[in-house]
């Protein structure tokens, strides 16, 4: 189908003419972009045209690190939060039960007894009559404590001779016997939950699909396994593959991968593989951010080293060696030196042009900024995580070292490729949290009101580019995507509002109007 936009604010990407008012759309690819008039020439009787005044065109979002198909099966967890009564959570598992077969799990999360009318503590008998034949496992707003049925007790064997975890407590009645409510029992139970099947994966994966086009999400880089993979693979096959997918790989996996013939460098336009992923170190929640100085919270500690310069330069070099790059888990200053060190050294034995990066870069040492530059190493954050992260910051590593955190001007400054994405599930996909992140440097309530260290704040044009270009460059595809100029893939996101005209503080509420891919509207209109 030919379409055009007209009428509107878009923003092209392309340094040439950044911004434009029409754009025109033919076989998948743009066509044109310029003034109205110039693109109303181009419009035939058959193309299709959306008028679009007071809206913002971008290049399709992508975000540049997530986790696709377990943001899908978070997304098909009985959803507790906000509900204020025990009776009202028995609805919400009553409808799972009837959705599911019998021996399936139901997962559920966020209750909070503490804004239910009932105001105590749930337990198994609350659920058992609604649910004999399947093992249920609410987890708490918290994440820790969980309230599970008779039947999950059972498969857990949380008898009443059964002693508690370290560290952990089975709730019991005045006889003894477990009520079906254990704090600190998350993992222990998730550890005898099946994990999911081909076709559970594929379900979670359009789940997950659903929600980033209505987000505005035209692709993204997925950091998961090959049996994640298997199920992308098998939904392109079927022609269900609505976005585009860059997927990592784990280390272990890269050799499984190759014997397959789904090697580093293969895949479609619609799904391929990327870098090797690999973790040098911890995260800032639990004090295990691989540091130079010890934390400002406990002088005793300097991190989690996941893996010395050497363990990590010989899995760089097993990436090399198949033709890939490497995208490397580091947090803390010092795993990001670790990171670069160990990228250096492999690259002497493997020299050509290398697509590396670095994921997250929370903290940065001040002489690491040139460097990353010279290596020409993709710094991929996610700016949604500052929301929460700006006070453990300053707690762990102390204020005068956040003068390097999340300092995403910094790096733009010193000249260094920066792209953003969400983490989701550890966050939501909706790029607009990151972008009110990038932008205001600010908690979702406005706080600090100047910004958390403000000479850090980017425009709306930087966080764009971090969401289109150069993700685009780290896979390889920017003589395709990333921008909207005459013979690249027809990828683009509308949000119903031209964001540059609102206060930072609207842009998280912000809507997406329609999700363009391949030239097809794949959400709205
Ligand atoms: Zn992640």
């Amino acid at each position: 189908m030919d379409s055009a936009i007209l009428n509107s604010r878009i923003y092209t990407g392309d340094p040439t003419r950044p911004w434009a008012e029409a754009i025109s759309v033919k076989d998948g690819k743009v066509a044109a972009v310029g003034h109205n008039a110039e693109i109303k020439a181009l419009c035939g009787r058959s193309t299709q045209t959306f008028e679009m005044p007071g809206r913002l065109v971008t290049p399709g979002i992508v975000d540049a690190h997530l986790h696709f198909v377990s943001f899908g099966l978070y997304l098909e967890r009985v959803d507790l939060r906000d509900l204020t009564s025990i009776s009202a959570c028995r609805e919400r598992v009553k409808a799972a039960v009837l959705e599911k077969r019998p021996g399936d799990w139901i997962i559920g999360r966020g209750w909070n007894e503490h804004i239910w009318s009932d105001r105590r503590e749930p337990c198994a008998k609350d659920i058992d009559d609604i649910s004999p034949d399947h093992p249920v496992m609410l987890v708490r707003c918290c994440g820790h404590t969980v309230w599970i049925n008779s039947m999950a007790l059972r498969l857990a064997g949380i008898t009443r001779e059964a002693v508690d975890a370290p560290g952990a407590r089975i709730e019991r009645d005045a006889g003894g016997n477990p009520i079906g409510l254990c704090r600190e029992y998350r993992k222990i139970i998730e550890k005898i939950i099946p994990p999911p099947t081909l076709e559970e994966r594929k379900t979670a994966a359009l789940r997950a699909q659903a929600e980033a086009l209505r987000y505005g999400v035209t692709g993204v880089h997925t950091c998961e396994t090959l049996a994640e993979w298997d199920a992308l693979a098998a939904l392109e096959t079927e022609g269900k593959l609505r976005i585009r997918i860059h997927h990592t790989l784990p280390p272990e996996e890269v050799e499984k991968a190759k014997t397959r013939g789904i090697g580093l460098t293969k895949g479609s336009d619609r799904l391929w593989f990327g870098q090797v992923k690999l973790f040098a170190d911890g995260t800032l929640g639990s004090g295990t951010a691989l540091l130079h100085a010890p934390y400002a919270d406990d002088a005793s500690t300097t991190g989690l080293e996941c893996l010395t310069v050497a363990q990590m330069q010989e899995r760089i070099e097993l990436a090399y060696r198949h033709g890939g790059d490497v995208a490397v888990h580091a947090i803390g200053d010092l795993a990001t030196t670790n990171v670069l060190d160990a990228i250096e050294k492999a690259r002497a034995a493997f020299p050509g042009a290398k697509r590396d990066r670095v994921e997250h870069v929370q903290l940065m040492h001040p002489d690491d900024f040139a460097r990353f530059r010279a290596m020409d190493v993709v710094a991929s954050c996610q700016p949604v995580h500052l929301h929460t992260d700006m006070l453990v910051a300053e707690k762990k590593w102390g204020v005068d070292r956040c003068k390097y955190g999340y300092a995403w001007k910094s790096m733009l400054k010193a000249g260094i490729k920066v792209q953003f994405g969400s983490d989701a599930p550890v966050e939501h996909i909706n790029p607009l949290l990151s972008f009110h992140a990038a932008i205001a440097r600010q908690s979702p309530a406005g706080a600090p009101q100047a910004g958390w260290f403000p000479a850090e704040r980017l425009t709306l044009e930087e966080t764009l580019h971090a969401f289109t270009a150069v993700p685009a460059w780290t896979s390889r595809k920017e003589a395709q995507l990333g921008m909207l100029a005459p013979g690249k893939i027809a990828d683009l996101s509308v949000f119903a509002e031209d964001l540059s005209a609102l206060g930072p503080e609207k842009l998280p509420s912000a809507q997406v109007e329609m999700t363009m891919v391949g030239g097809e509207p794949e959400y709205g209109k």
